[in-house]
């Protein structure tokens, strides 16, 4: 049995296989490039490598397996020289100026969706091939390892429920994973505020992070068990520490049917003060959780990883689609979906933004919104246009200013006269912002007279205020998320909301932080906007807590 300590991002055991991921995989970023003839002769050599490869790997199966069983490796090498993908990839790479690996990847995911759509079984099952063939090439672009046995080992595909070890992982991988067959995730490096642990947060299953361990270490298929009670993450388990911790994971599972029970109780205090409980969400795989857990609405719809998941900007059409089934899907229930948040720990290739030195402090967000309005706009049509079949209110991130305010306004008058001149129909959504920067926060007063709500984004305001990057892990020690500072801010926020009428909540991380459940019914916050599965344990507080009694000696831990 191996033991390694990590920090743990959400409770919880998880018992099961262990897959490594990330070994032979390589992120293709999209890449302008000047010299594309020198991009298709890097490409064409590749596919004469490529080709090398599959008729060692034809011989060696040959011997093994047989001429039938050796075939595929010719049909391989067939389709690596097939004329549509060899022209699709070198189109790919003069039009769009870029490099071979994106061209490559690009018409890999082309052609195995052509296939996947086809009628005809044989055709449907060639999908599975051009994939293997453009990660074959991938690697050799990218000076991987050859991949001997066709590449099927070196693919992170996953068919049973597993423990998915990561060096690191970004948020559009763990978008793209598919969280039915995720136990766990532990990492090697990350820190708890990056949005890999917030997504595991979001799924509800225990998680990692930091644990230091090397994937060298020949772990890929074994048995593991995920302690997110106290971080620990065993390898091979003995039979004592396995029989412990299924029987913990049984008293879990106990706990969590009892939370049940609170279901469809309303979120009220013992002395008659309410709270809305919201959850937060990446993606509209998320809704079911949302409704398994009773949430009274989603208080935080992060709308950028759409882009995230996608190889170009999601159309009008495609964001009116995925926001009109939420809207549905919630019916009366309000839907805060956030503009996009794209930058700092977000990057998305295709926005082609200019190397930062410090992209949190960068261009992103609402700054990327007001600096190039038609990817703006392309989204603030397709939400107005979607708010007609529901609840939907609007919430603007990363905000400073009383004036980046009032240029929304205007970008959102553009947008509506434009709706209304076609005919299109439009809704009058709720317009509220984030207040994640100290500024916002300070100056809350001005901007609470120009918003519908405020919803305060602790992850950012705490890296903002207290000087401290959300992904380094070695600040963890000064990354203080209970600091009197952040504390006090929140419940100037409140007063601030309070006073012109707006209603103000907590989306940030902080606000299902059970600790402070109700240090935030003392301040009057209205909403907390948590991890679906947090919803529950902060009713059974809230139901349980009398408010007024608890003032009277409240504000001693961090004033
Ligand atoms: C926040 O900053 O608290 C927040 C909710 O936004 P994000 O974590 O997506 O930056
Ligand atoms: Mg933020």
């Amino acid at each position: 049995m191996k033991v390694y300590k990590g920090k743990s991002v959400f409770g919880g055991i998880a018992i099961g296989k262990i897959q490594v991921y990330g070994r032979g995989e390589k992120q293709v970023k999209r890449v302008k490039v000047e010299d594309t003839k020198g991009e298709v002769l890097r490409y064409r050599e590749a596919t004469k490598e490529a080709i090398e490869q599959l008729k060692a790997l034809y011989e060696k199966a040959l011997q093994e397996v047989g001429k039938e069983g050796a075939a595929i490796f010719e049909i391989h090498q067939i389709m690596l020289e097939d004329g549509d993908y060899q022209e699709s990839i070198e189109n790919i790479i003069h039009i769009q100026e870029v490099n071979a690996e994106y061209a490559v990847a690009q018409t890999g995911d082309n052609f195995a969706q052509m296939f996947a759509s086809m009628e005809d079984d044989y055709m449907r099952g060639r999908a599975a091939d051009v994939k293997d063939i453009s990660e074959r090439l991938l690697s050799v672009l990218q000076g991987g390892e050859s991949g001997l046995l066709g590449g099927e080992e070196e693919k992170m595909s996953v068919r049973e429920p597993v423990i998915i070890v990561a060096d690191d992982l970004a948020p559009s991988e763990t978008v793209q994973l598919d969280k039915d067959m995720v136990l766990s995730f532990v990492t090697a490096h990350g820190s708890l505020n990056s949005h890999t642990a917030i997504l595991a947060r979001t799924i509800g299953i225990p998680a990692l992070v930091g644990t230091g361990l090397s994937l060298d270490e020949a772990i890929d298929g074994k048995m593991g068990i995920v302690d997110g009670t106290d971080g620990t993450f065993y390898v091979e388990p003995d039979e004592e520490t396995l029989s412990r911790l299924e029987k913990a994971r049984q008293e879990e599972l106990l706990k969590k049917e009892l939370l049940q029970t609170l279901k469809g109780k309303e979120n009220v205090t013992l002395d008659g003060q309410n709270i809305l409980l919201y959850a937060n969400i990446g993606n509209i795989k998320d809704l079911a959780a949302v409704l398994q857990n009773d949430a009274g609405g989603i208080g935080l719809f992060r709308s950028e990883f759409i882009y995230l998941e996608r190889d170009d900007f999601p159309t009008e059409e495609e964001q009116f689609k995925i926001y009109r089934t939420v809207a549905e899907t919630m019916g009366k229930k309000r839907v805060v979906i956030r503009t996009l948040d794209i930058g700092a720990d977000k990057q998305c290739g295709y926005f082609n933004m200019e190397k930062e030195e410090n992209p949190a402090m960068g261009c992103r967000a609402i700054r990327i919104c007001l600096t190039r309005p038609e990817i703006f706009k392309t989204q603030l049509r397709a939400l107005f246009r979607a708010s007609v079949f529901g609840k939907i209110a609007i919430m603007y991130p990363m905000i400073t200013s009383v004036w980046e305010v009032r240029k929304i306004k205007e970008i959102v008058e553009e947008i509506k006269q434009e709706l209304q001149a076609q005919g299109i129909a439009y809704g009058e959504p709720e317009q509220g912002i984030m207040i994640e920067t100290p500024a916002a926060a300070i100056i809350s007063d001005q901007l609470a007279k120009e918003v519908d709500f405020f919803s305060i984004g602790t992850n950012d305001l705490t890296q903002y205020l207290l000087a401290v990057d959300r992904q380094n892990t070695a600040l963890d020690d000064f990354c203080d998320t209970h600091h009197p500072a952040i504390l006090r801010m929140i419940e100037t926020v409140v007063e601030n909301a309070h006073k012109v009428g707006i209603w103000a909540g907590i989306c940030g991380e902080l606000g299902a932080d059970l600790e402070f459940t109700r240090d935030f019914l003392a301040m009057g916050v209205d909403e907390l906007s948590v991890s679906p599965g947090r919803i529950l344990p902060i009713r059974k507080i809230v139901l349980e807590t009398d408010v007024s009694a608890y003032k009277k000696d409240w504000r001693k831990s961090w004033k």
